[in-house]
């Protein structure tokens, strides 16, 4: 259920101060991941909360992939990569985008699927939003159509919820 996936993420969420430089406080869901049961309730949780509502989802590399796949397994839907820049082969979309510190690059191949599959897309933290905002300009411009964000954790404070569309998104655990 929705409040034990909460539960099992307040439980085992590591936070490091200063990391990876002064004044970021960074969030660590690795020892979710690595609990079969925690790991188990998130991926229920992010398929039960878009269930009927998706045909693919997209993972953000890197720790949006471990979820993407889980959830398309869990939901028997298609997976999509959405990768760092150079990386993918082919033609391809690019999406560059601000960080605190200078720009990142994402990437996703075109052709996929057909035009008009609905798509989720995952990632571990919802920040600032730029990253997720970047995905789905990806998504919208690859003929997709955005019908969902499930994340993790999502750090209020940052606002990034406002920097997206109007597809839900639902965070297992606010802080
Ligand atoms: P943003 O684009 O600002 O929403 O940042 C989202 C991406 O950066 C996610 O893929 C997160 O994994 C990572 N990230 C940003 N801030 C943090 C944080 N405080 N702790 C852990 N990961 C973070």
């Amino acid at each position: 259920s929705a409040s034990s996936a909460a539960a099992h993420v307040e439980a085992l969420l590591a936070s490091y101060p200063d990391f990876p430089q002064p004044n970021i406080l960074f969030r660590d869901l690795n020892p979710v991941f690595a609990d079969a049961v925690a790991f188990r309730a998130i991926v229920d949780d992010l398929a039960d909360q878009h269930r009927g509502q998706f045909d693919a989802v997209a993972g953000i590399e890197a720790r949006g992939f471990l979820l993407a796949a889980a959830v398309g397994y869990a939901a028997n839907a298609a997976v999509l990569a959405v990768r760092k820049g150079g990386k993918l082969p082919g033609t391809v979309l690019t999406e560059e985008y601000d960080l605190e510190y200078g720009s990142a690059r994402l990437e996703l191949e075109v052709g996929q699927l057909p035009a008009g599959t609905r798509v989720l897309i995952l990632d571990d933290v919802l920040a600032t939003g730029g990253t997720i905002a970047a995905t789905s300009r990806l998504i919208e411009r690859a003929g997709y159509t955005l019908t969902g964000v499930g994340v993790v954790l999502e750090l209020t404070d940052l606002h990034g919820r406002e920097r997206l569309g109007t597809a839900p998104v639902h965070a297992i655990m606010s802080i």
